[in-house]
């Protein structure tokens, strides 16, 4: 018998032929920002140090919302392009010569960002929303359409109506996830239930107002369930190539990204990222829409830790957890838990770490933005001409 003909996947089928050289830019522009120095656009990623917490006590484990962490960073940063460089590297291929990934894991990956630019979601006014609402809409209009499946699952216990209504306010939109058990841990160390959780592994969280006056969140309930998230993906997937795992923290209309390494005992917490676009409110910015891909997607975006990471930065989570690490380690569940604002983001004076990695991609994106600049500027001028 002939073998089955394999499905070539061309250009021809994905959204990248219809990338306007403007959008081209903006998404230059995006990725510049990942691997940018200038403190006023980039995300940077940061070390955080444990000095305290109850993730052993003696006396019983704590939920979520009554973890207490106290932990410190350094001066030093790190960019986020620099744990997603298979993301990066994909988005950099279409942007500078519209070639599209080799894998088809990969090219559905990429056309999931690339139609979604295309859509142009609006966005309603996110302040008029409940907590809930918004949690709501971000899975429906934002996660679920960047991630591999449009799966997700809405904490049961959380307060509203049990609704199929998405409150994005347009007419016949529903949600296309669920009501469910969102608890995760085990009743002797952290857990309890998370607001969502996106293709069954991403953990999504509403992060505590009054936590974030400075650029960090650090909120204890956002650094615990990103822990246990990684020690949970360690516990079940122990095939996986690595365990830097994210989770997703919102907060009005800012996005937070936090990573536990439940290896390398390695935690960073990003600077914020705004939600929507400043001089258009009723638009997602392109880096939370990027950023957002690249962690829906970690599964295949993410490369893990740098080596000076790993050497470097330790949490010293596992010396605060020393007593109970087996029942991390070990015996962690999802579901069926038992209970018992746009200035600096980030302070100047982080140490940004750069390495051959990131200054040769930056270069690249670099030459990308003058050609697609130029290239917009001689149009202009034959238009003025004519
Ligand atoms: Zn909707």
């Amino acid at each position: 018998m002939a073998s089955p003909v394999k499905k070539r996947y061309t250009a021809s089928n994905s959204s990248v032929f219809d990338m306007t050289d403007v959008r081209r830019l903006e998404m230059a522009t995006s990725l510049e920002c990942l691997c940018s120095a200038n403190p006023f656009k980039n995300v940077i990623l940061l070390p955080l140090k444990f000095k305290n917490s109850n993730a052993a006590s003696d006396s019983r484990g704590w939920t979520f919302n009554k973890a207490y962490c106290d932990v410190s960073n350094t001066d030093t940063g790190f960019l986020m392009a620099d744990v997603f460089r298979r993301g990066f590297d994909l988005l950099l291929d279409v942007i500078k010569d519209r070639e599209l990934p080799k894998t088809k894991s990969e090219l559905i990956i990429e056309k999931k960002l690339l139609d979604f630019l295309l859509m142009d979601e609006t966005v309603p006014d996110l302040e008029g929303l409940t907590e809930t609402e918004l949690i709501k809409f971000l899975a429906n209009h934002l996660f679920g359409k960047l991630a591999t499946t449009s799966n997700y699952t809405i904490d049961a216990k959380s307060s509203g109506k049990k609704s199929k209504e998405c409150p994005c306010g347009k007419d016949r939109c529903s949600l296309s996830g669920r009501y469910g058990d969102t608890n995760v841990g085990n009743p002797e160390v952290w857990h309890g239930n998370v607001d969502l959780i996106v293709n069954n592994d991403l953990l999504v969280n509403l992060v505590n107002e009054e936590s974030g006056g400075s650029s960090l969140c650090k909120d204890p309930q956002f650094i615990a369930q990103t822990i246990v998230s990684s020690f949970l993906q360690r516990q079940t997937h122990p095939e996986h190539e690595h365990f830097l795992t994210p989770s997703i923290g919102v907060r009005r209309k800012e996005l937070f990204f936090m990573f536990y390494d439940a290896q390398h005992d390695v935690l960073l917490e990003s600077s914020k990222i705004p939600l929507v676009k400043a001089m258009q409110p009723d638009k997602f910015n392109w880096s939370a829409i990027i950023l957002s891909w690249l962690v829906v997607n970690y599964r295949f975006l993410c490369t893990g830790l740098t080596d000076e990471m790993v050497n470097f930065h330790k949490a010293d989570f596992f010396q605060q957890a020393l007593p109970k690490l087996e029942v991390y380690k070990e015996k962690l569940y999802v579901g069926n838990v038992e209970f018992s604002d746009s200035s600096p983001v980030i302070n100047p004076h982080y140490l940004i770490k750069y390495n051959p990695y990131l200054l040769e991609r930056k270069k690249k994106v670099k030459e990308v933005i003058e050609e697609v600049e130029e290239k917009i500027s001689h149009s202009t001028i034959f238009v003025q001409e004519k």
